[in-house]
């Protein structure tokens, strides 16, 4: 079995409702999606998404110099073509080269499940039928009412975890808000809080006290990435797991994580590590630790794999950012009463509507 083409297209998706948090305010995402064929008419897709810029980039990268290693391969091999991909951008350092792989990888094993008849969840490990899911909000725009009004939404559809975003200037309004939340929803379901970024080690060991009695299943990325030290500080300092990974691109990055003991919980992005390869041996890396996994968004890919490992703990469904919400898939692909079931058609099972699609093309 050989690959035969590889393309490549760019969409600017406009979002239904502006997502905002502490350090980004955003309308539109683009996708890239890599379509890979192969001479037995198998054929699979992958791609990855930005924040709105970037693109361009990532397409140029995948075409002009990604693709060549790729064609004429047996889509089986998915670890020798990733060695190469990884080894011809690795000048480039990680962002934007994970971003390029991405497609290409996740597209690979799309054939491949094709190929041999089974489900990516199966194919990746067939550990368990269904994950939770939590309803993730991005609110810091919203005042309480609307905030309230959001959370309200997420339990009624099922849900019994949420989470809220945190990091406005002043300290005592995000405890206002996440006390509303946490009186709305009450005792039992797990209330998680979002970051992004916005605080240094000292004004995180700050806010992660205050925000303590209110029972905060994790607090998610407190801190840049960079400052891996300040999470081993700030979690050795507040009983609230830490939860980071959206931010980060390899293994590697990840693996310096757990040998400083500066993170509770990983939350790797499939899109943002490269793919599905890159994705399960962080997933396996985390094993190692006795670490779960909760990734980032992705939620129509993510449920497979949080199926197919040992250590799957939640899945994250964006409210008015999936590419089921957009209506972008041939199949949505939902959770229902809180949890998640993988598609069972051979494959990841991920079908773009390229009707849909084809208004956005770049
Ligand atoms: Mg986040």
């Amino acid at each position: 079995m050989k690959i035969t083409s590889i393309e490549t297209g760019l969409y600017r998706v406009p979002l239904a409702e502006p997502l905002v948090d502490s350090t980004i305010r955003l309308t539109e995402w683009e996708l890239v999606i890599s379509r890979i064929r192969t001479d037995n008419g198998v054929a699979g897709a992958g791609w990855a998404y930005t924040l709105g810029t970037g693109g361009r980039a990532i397409r140029a990268l995948i075409e002009d110099t990604l693709a060549p290693f790729v064609l004429g391969q047996d889509p089986f091999h998915t670890e020798r073509i990733n060695e190469r991909l990884w080894w011809a951008i690795s000048r480039m350092g990680t962002g934007l080269a994970s971003f390029a792989i991405a497609p290409l990888d996740i597209a690979l094993w799309d054939v491949v499940g094709k190929a041999v008849g089974r489900p990516l969840w199966e194919l990746l490990g067939g550990c368990r039928e269904r994950v939770p899911v939590y309803g993730s909000g991005i609110n810091f725009h919203l005042d309480i009412d609307a905030l309230l009004k959001q959370i309200q939404g997420f339990l009624d559809r099922g849900y019994r975890a949420v989470k809220m975003k945190v990091g406005k200037p002043d300290p005592e309004e995000d405890v206002d808000r996440v006390r509303a939340v946490r009186r709305l929803i009450g005792p039992r379901v797990a209330l998680m809080v979002d970051a992004n970024l916005a605080w240094t080690a000292a004004e995180a060991v700050k806010r992660a006290t205050m925000l303590q009695p209110l029972n905060l299943y994790w607090l998610e990325e407190p801190l840049p990435p960079q400052d891996i030290g300040g999470h081993a500080r700030l979690r050795a300092a507040v009983p609230i797991p830490i939860a980071v990974g959206e931010s980060l691109y390899t293994k590697h990055e990840f693996a310096e994580y757990l040998r400083s003991g500066a993170v509770d919980i990983i939350q790797a992005d499939v899109c943002r590590v490269g793919g599905i390869s890159e994705w399960m041996k962080i997933a396996h890396l985390a094993h190692a630790w006795d670490i779960q996994m909760a990734p980032h968004v992705v939620y129509e890919l993510s449920v497979s794999l949080l199926c197919a490992v040992q250590n799957g703990l939640i899945a994250e469904m964006v409210s008015g950012g999936s590419v089921s919400e957009l209506g972008l898939l041939v199949e949505t692909i939902r959770p229902e009463d809180g949890w998640g079931v993988p598609p069972k058609r051979p494959g990841h099972g991920v079908v773009f509507d390229e009707q849909a699609l084809a208004r956005y093309a770049v």
